[in-house]
């Protein structure tokens, strides 16, 4: 509120100072300013579905993410097709997370749809469960159909003595403050590198776990972690600090392993 009343001021003197007229529309940017989602606080996930219309959904919808995954069905699901390549162009930090953005090459392919790989992000700690269980970090690897639709893989990581070895190629880039970007162009990396071997996985469907928290976003989450050292996990937690959603309800939603 404080930043409203400020900005208000400073227009009321400009307008009645030299400045043109132009100035005038400046409130409407105020409305925007407001809406700084985060995780703590009076921007912290109960707030979201109210701090903006374009957001109503974090507390209307009834498929959001993440969840719990437990009490599934069981039917015959393909295993994970993924062809991957090289691509890692940048490593950003959004002020909500840490992102590797990748360029067109590496695709996952499921009921007959073709989802690129678009970036891949990371929350500490995870968001999603298994079974109850909250592990250390977790990676949203993001896919978008050339007609937009979305496709979450989710890979957890879970504590080990060792640095994981795909992580160790660029967590020297950390970009460490909101809107910090390194390339990663020379790392050349390949996501596929990031996954545990076994690919059996979770589906569900679901939302973007930030605002606008849009829903139809189809959900595979790995079974198994792959792991992570301390070292590693601190150097995370130290630019993420806990940027995760809580669990939301399941409703009438099928759970698939
Ligand atoms: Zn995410």
């Amino acid at each position: 509120m404080k930043k409203i009343v400020a900005l208000s001021l400073a227009i009321a003197f400009l307008t009645t100072g030299c400045v043109s007229k132009k100035v005038v529309t400046k409130p409407v940017e105020v409305k925007v300013h407001k809406a700084h989602w985060g995780y703590v606080g009076e921007y912290s996930p109960e707030h979201w579905g109210d701090m903006k219309e374009e957001y109503k959904m974090c507390k209307l919808g009834k498929n959001q993410s993440p969840v719990n995954l437990t009490d599934f069905k069981d039917p015959f699901m393909y295993p994970l097709k993924l062809k991957y390549s090289t691509g890692s162009t940048e490593f950003i930090n959004n002020g909500h997370t840490v992102q590797v953005n990748f360029k067109e090459g590496s695709e996952l392919y499921i009921d007959k749809k073709v989802y690129k790989l678009k970036q891949f992000h990371f929350h500490t700690p995870s968001e999603n469960r298994l079974y109850e269980k909250s592990f250390p970090m977790e990676a949203h690897l993001v896919h978008a159909t050339d007609s937009g639709e979305l496709a979450v893989v989710a890979v957890m990581f879970s504590g080990g003595f060792n640095d994981n070895p795909f992580l160790a190629k660029f967590i020297s880039k950390l970009p460490l403050t909101k809107g910090a970007k390194n390339n990663l162009v020379k790392e050349n990396l390949n996501a596929f590198d990031m996954m545990p071997d076994d690919k059996n996985y979770y589906r569900f469907n679901g939302s973007l776990t930030t605002p606008p928290c849009s829903e139809g976003v189809l959900w595979l989450v790995l079974k198994n972690p792959v792991p992570i050292s301390e070292n590693q996990l601190n150097a995370f937690r130290k630019v993420l600090g806990n940027n995760n959603r809580p669990i939301q309800p399941k409703n009438a939603r099928a759970f698939l392993k």
